[in-house]
């Protein structure tokens, strides 16, 4: 007469293996979908090159809301001076490499920026305006103009855009060259 056997440990192992991996595969999703506060900025794919993780870019902001009127202005001089900075040094004639590092820099500037709710305008303005980085010039325009917005959305002068060239110029004096035409950087 057939006797009755119970589950063999090989049977029981690959059981767990499969709830365990269901498990996980479950918990992963679930951590990467934001939650209702955690919005990401929706940017069309075309704005980035293929080697460039975009959810990285445009993923939800990342800083609490900063109530601090004071710190939250102090904070935003501070941060749009080195932002015109970045753009009054960025090369006259990028590589696509630069450019792209340019693109991505503004998009984690917007993600990673320490006022939240600052952040979460910005990334609005990105989308409307997505950063122009073919060039200096170019960049510099772009970044002076998205700066105006904010300063409409605040009430505050608008500023002429036609004279950046020469409040940004940092006093580093012209490029030089290590002779083979590339850049010294130190
Ligand atoms: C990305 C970002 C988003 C922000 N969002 C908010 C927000 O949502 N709410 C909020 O309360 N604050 C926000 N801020 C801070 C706000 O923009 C100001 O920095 C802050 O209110 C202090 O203003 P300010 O009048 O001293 O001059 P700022 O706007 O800080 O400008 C500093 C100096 O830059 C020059 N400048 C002015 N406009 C331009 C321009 N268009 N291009 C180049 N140079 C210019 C002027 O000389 C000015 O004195 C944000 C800051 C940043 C960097």
């Amino acid at each position: 007469m057939p006797v009755a056997r119970g589950p063999t440990p090989r049977f029981i192992f690959i059981l767990l293996g499969a709830v365990l991996t269901g498990i996980f595969f479950l918990s992963s999703i679930h951590k990467s979908t934001p939650s209702a506060h955690q919005t990401s900025t929706s940017i069309p794919t075309k704005q980035f090159d293929a080697s460039v993780d975009r959810s990285l870019l445009t993923g939800h902001v990342i800083a609490p809301k900063l109530g601090n009127e004071t710190a939250k202005a102090e904070l935003g001089r501070a941060a749009w001076k080195y932002f015109h900075t970045v753009m009054a040094r960025f090369p006259d004639e990028p590589t696509a490499d630069e450019s792209s590092a340019l693109k991505s820099y503004v998009y984690l500037f917007q993600r990673l920026y320490p006022c939240g709710e600052c952040a979460e305008h910005f990334g609005e303005l990105l989308k409307e305006f997505p950063p122009q980085t073919s060039s200096r010039s170019a960049a510099a325009v772009w970044a002076c103009h998205v700066h105006n917005q904010v300063n409409k959305s605040l009430n505050k002068e608008i500023f002429d855009c036609a004279n950046i060239g020469d409040f940004y110029d940092c006093g580093c004096a012209d490029d030089e060259t290590d002779g083979s035409g590339k850049k010294k950087v130190n």
